[in-house]
């Protein structure tokens, strides 16, 4: 018989998959087979669906809500959508600007498919989230790096970015509060970037995911809400994964022009048809039910935020920034670059994490993969115990470097 490779298309081979995903998936792996990890890998909550959003699920189950729905997602949600983004943005959206999709990350992928051409450039602030590349590279787009400094805190570098505009410039992400590094914008900078869309023409993909887990005072915020004239520019996204601990779920919505809403639903017509129906009752009832749960799980990211931080602060030779939001820390490591240990020397963000996982079991992610080599990655959506052994153990694996 002859011999088959199973050819694969090129776009394939250009495609590595999600790093954050691959090392959570490591490190639960090495949990299952009996390894006492400490996974403060991936960006996902340790707090379970709050019971009133289970409940609606169940009675969507047990109500027959078994069958496809509208594409875009049924009117219950996207009024429960339009619902959150007025009372938090202060922007109302009709049902036509609406898309609920599988996650905030197929919201994105449908934009970048919806919108780029090939050799369109879409401006990524550095460090950003692992998928953003992958996402724009998918469509044909070419990312633009725009490289932002921990010393002014990661904000957005106005005169680079300036300088990075084009005809070809089609797109820029903006992540506030971040993933990785949980920083958020100034509502100044904010408005510069709307204006600069406007004058240009561009779009603004305002990754809103962590807008509501903000521990600086500040209500949620995006380039729309500060500058309702550049409306028609901004495309939002957002998701119930992380506010309310619903990652398996898979809701996640875009907010914009209507055209471009027909434009992504047509696209996830053509692909996965509607999210889940049962999910799409429970994200509803997430974001229309009491947020009494969002507050807390809030308050214990702070707590643990608070606690993470003083640790990291307390050990040689790293430094964070501290985080206005989300459930990261993004220490600078490099200070134990050129180290050695028993089995080797510790040379970049991959080796470092390496090192603590083999070393001292302690699952976190490099920070190459955010696009900046000096950090790592720790998420805190865990137990402040789990933190405290993490703590621990970095704190002894790095004394051991020499
Ligand atoms: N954006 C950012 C910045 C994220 O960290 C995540 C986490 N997975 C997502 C989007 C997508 O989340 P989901 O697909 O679970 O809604
Ligand atoms: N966004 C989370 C993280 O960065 C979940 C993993 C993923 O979707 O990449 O860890």
């Amino acid at each position: 018989m002859m011999s088959w490779e199973a050819p694969l298309a090129q776009r394939v081979k250009n495609l590595k998959p999600s790093p954050t995903l691959a090392v959570d998936a490591k490190a639960k792996a090495l949990k299952a087979s009996g390894v006492d990890i400490v996974n403060l890998s991936a960006g996902e909550p340790d707090f379970d669906t709050p019971e009133h959003i289970k409940e609606a699920a169940i009675k969507a189950v047990r109500d027959g809500f078994t069958k496809y729905t509208a594409v875009a997602g049924i009117p219950e949600l996207k009024d429960a959508i339009a619902a959150k983004l007025e009372r938090d943005y202060g922007i109302s959206y009709t049902a036509d600007e609406i898309i609920a999709s599988t996650g905030g990350k197929q919201a994105l992928y449908n934009i970048m498919q919806a919108i780029l051409d090939p050799g369109d450039e879409v401006i990524i602030p550095v460090p950003y989230w692992v998928s953003y590349p992958a996402l724009v590279e998918l469509a044909g787009g070419a990312p633009q790096y725009l490289m932002c400094s921990a010393d002014d805190g990661f904000a957005l570098d106005m005169e680079s970015l300036k300088a990075m505009i084009n005809p070809k410039t089609r797109a820029i992400i903006l992540n506030s509060p971040s993933n990785p590094t949980g920083a958020a914008y100034s509502r100044k900078d904010l408005e510069e970037v709307s204006r600069l869309a406007m004058q240009h023409g561009f779009y603004i993909i305002t990754d809103d995911i962590y807008d509501e887990i903000r521990f600086d005072g500040t209500p949620p915020e995006n380039a729309v809400s500060v500058n309702p004239e550049a409306r028609d520019r901004v495309l939002v996204v957002n998701g119930v994964s992380k506010t309310y601990a619903m990652t398996g779920w898979r809701i996640g919505y875009m907010a914009g022009p209507a055209a471009v809403v027909k434009a992504t639903a047509k696209i996830q017509s053509q692909s996965t048809s509607n999210p889940n129906s049962i999910a799409q009752k429970a994200a509803a009832a997430a974001l229309a039910g009491p947020q009494e749960c969002v507050r807390e799980m809030k308050k214990a990211f702070a707590q643990r935020k608070d606690y993470i931080l003083e640790r990291l602060g307390a050990i040689e030779g790293v430094k964070c920034v501290e985080p206005s939001g989300a459930f990261y820390v993004f220490p600078d490591m490099s200070a134990y670059y050129g180290r050695k240990h028993a089995g080797g020397t510790v040379s970049d963000s991959l080796t470092l994490a390496d090192y603590l996982l083999e070393s001292a079991s302690i699952a976190c992610v490099p920070g190459i993969a955010f696009g900046d080599d000096r950090f790592i990655r720790f998420s805190y959506a865990t137990d402040i115990g789990v933190i405290k052994e993490g703590m621990d153990r970095l704190e002894k694996a790095l004394g051991g470097l020499s």
